[in-house]
């Protein structure tokens, strides 16, 4: 066939795909069929090479007319799909910037988690270390560790929700003093802990009970600590906690882990002349402490003869209710902002 004719032919072929390419894959593909080491030109400029010398000058110059206009109908469509995908783009990512913004409301931390960031700092700047353990415990670590082997009577004030979970007892950790356990059967004394965190009980919510609370335990266990430590230690706390010119008083109690025990009060903001509060007795029970048992010690492998240590737990909701002047815990967890704004 004449080249001539064959360039025409191959120069309409080319305009009718190139014009109705739908993208820039469509047209690089286009290039390498009709520009490319082997594209259809190039087969027709290598055939040159065999014409006669008149003819060689007049196809030479219509192929590299075809060859340099098909190139510039390439360049050009390219140019066109370019442009309008940025167009495309700028339209999708536009910004109405004369919409107000939207003012995030600004939030705070609950009251609870205040109150227990609040009573860790002041353990914090005696010495102590945060511990934390799971909520789902043993029964072993909830009890029988802590001087209370199944069928003690002890275990009813402590009643909790109990997990099937076969060749395991677990249960809902009726509080923070498990981890006094899994603390001392991993390192040796000194320990100087406070450990925060969620606890259960099977009680029905009222204004002051509810079936999950939180707690916060502290233990110090070293040599020659004493009564008086525990003394001075919650002393310091409750006026860091309640004010400086506050006093606390120690009542006899009876803890199955603790040997004495005591309950502790803290003197009313009423000054001792009788409230609402205190129901007119001048004091605020805030904790339970006591001498840790040295049958405690003898579980996790503590020389009860070298060692002593002090324990106490405090309801984290009660010392804010105190703190406070909250007469419902459950508005803790009511979750009302009207309430909860106010802290
Ligand atoms: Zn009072």
């Amino acid at each position: 066939m004449d080249l001539i004719f064959q360039l025409e032919k191959l120069k309409e072929e080319a305009l009718a795909l190139i014009s109705t390419a739908q993208s820039e894959k469509e047209l690089e593909d286009l290039r390498v069929k009709f520009l490319g080491r082997k594209g259809e030109i190039t087969m027709i400029l290598r055939q040159i090479g065999k014409l006669s010398a008149e003819k060689k000058p007049i196809v030479g110059a219509k192929a590299n007319e075809v060859r340099d206009w098909l190139e510039t109908l390439i360049e050009d469509r390219l140019l066109r799909f370019k442009r309008s995908s940025f167009e495309e783009k700028l339209k999708s990512e536009l910004v109405d910037i004369t919409l107000p913004g939207r003012i995030p409301r600004r939030g705070r931390k609950h009251l609870i988690t205040q109150t227990i960031e609040e009573i860790v700092d002041i353990f914090l700047s005696l010495g102590y270390w945060v511990a934390e353990g799971p909520e789902v415990e043993t029964d072993y670590h909830n009890f029988t560790a802590l001087n209370m082997p199944p069928h003690h009577p002890a275990r009813s004030l402590w009643d909790t929700l109990y997990l099937k979970s076969p060749g395991e007892d677990l249960l809902l950790r009726t509080h923070t003093s498990p981890v006094q356990i899994r603390v001392m059967q991993k390192e040796k004394p000194p320990i100087f802990i406070v450990v925060p965190g969620k606890v259960y009980r099977r009680d029905v919510a009222d204004s002051s009970h509810l079936p999950v609370f939180h707690q916060i335990e502290g233990l110090a266990v070293d040599e020659g600590i004493t009564f008086a430590d525990l003394k001075g230690t919650l002393e310091f706390f409750s006026q860091r906690m309640f004010g400086a010119d506050k006093r606390v008083r120690f009542r006899p109690s009876y803890f199955p882990f603790t040997e004495p025990s005591a309950e502790v009060d803290v003197s009313c903001f009423c000054e001792g002349e009788g409230c609402r509060v205190c129901k007119g007795s001048g004091w605020l029970e805030i904790l339970g402490a006591g001498m840790v048992d040295p049958n405690v010690f003898d579980e996790v492998g503590y020389n009860n003869e070298e060692y002593t240590g002090f324990a106490f737990g405090m309801g984290v909701e009660r010392i804010a209710m105190l703190k406070y002047g909250v007469s419902d815990i459950r508005l803790f967890f009511d979750n009302d902002l009207r309430f909860l704004e106010q802290f």
